[in-house]
């Protein structure tokens, strides 16, 4: 006889099994990303609406990490499907990444108002470690839905720990000692942003709004304690900084060197 066990043990983390989603899809593509959101919205009403039973709004996510006193992750579609999760969305070469991504829904309201408690933060944690060495997800591909959709999503929110998360192996983040080198350069000008935003992966509109939204979304992820959407010395040198780290072929619009006296 079957033993029921409250949830499948796998590499650390207790999983238990949510309400299952009606949005998702057989999976077509390999799986190359991880997609972080905010619910902003309560856990109750977060797993109505993720079982996707609205045909104008079907959504559906393969992970829901609570924001109760001990924190759970919540199955909902199993890895071989491809959740509705992203929407419109673009990531380098890539469009519609719900096909090529797992994607994980944050119990928080906004992640740009409401710090994620330690114990929430410790359970993402290990689930990205697990789907991560699953799947052998590269760490620029580690994204938030702001980073895919810009301009029109801002979560999981300039408060997600991306840094500690980094440090602890997961998604990218910049070399110390090249963004102290970079800090002594002039910030890119537009046309140089445009391109190191989207050498790195960022999808922009035309124009300087889209840039603007660009630069945002960067900062959201990598400067979250001034996001204005301005190219400033800083946000400049942390792009080159991930830029030489993960895209080692893009050019870091650099000054062009001083020529040596003859
Ligand atoms: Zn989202």
């Amino acid at each position: 006889m079957e033993v029921e066990l409250p949830g499948i043990y796998r590499s650390g983390v207790i999983h238990h099994p949510g309400p299952t989603s009606e949005g998702c899809e057989p999976r077509t593509q390999i799986i190359t990303h991880l997609v972080l959101h905010h619910t902003a919205a309560p856990l109750p009403s977060s797993l109505r609406t993720l079982q996707g039973k609205n045909p104008d709004h079907r959504v559906g996510v393969h992970y829901v990490v609570s924001d109760e006193p001990s924190p759970r992750v919540i199955d909902m579609v199993p890895e071989s499907y491809s959740a509705y999760h992203a929407g419109k969305s673009a990531w380098g070469s890539k469009d519609g990444l719900n096909q090529h991504s797992i994607g994980i829904e944050i119990i928080n309201l906004d992640g740009n108002k409401h710090p994620y408690p330690a114990d929430q933060v410790e359970l993402i944690l290990a689930l990205c470690d697990e789907i991560i060495r699953r799947h052998g997800i590269s760490p620029v591909n580690v994204v938030a839905h702001s980073d895919i959709a810009v301009g029109r999503k801002i979560d999981p929110g300039s408060l997600f720990p991306w840094r500690h998360l980094a440090e602890h192996g997961i998604g990218a983040w910049p070399l110390t000692v090249d963004v102290e080198e970079f800090l002594t350069l002039p910030a890119p000008n537009e046309a140089q942003s445009r391109s190191m935003l989207t050498d790195y992966g960022y999808r922009l509109e035309a124009g300087r709004e889209g840039l603007r939204l660009g630069i945002e979304a960067f900062q959201r992820h990598f400067r979250p304690h001034r996001v204005d959407g301005t190219m400033d010395a800083e946000t400049g040198a942390l792009l080159r900084a991930l830029l030489r780290r993960y895209r080692p072929e893009a050019p870091l619009g650099l000054p062009a060197a001083v020529k040596p006296a003859a």
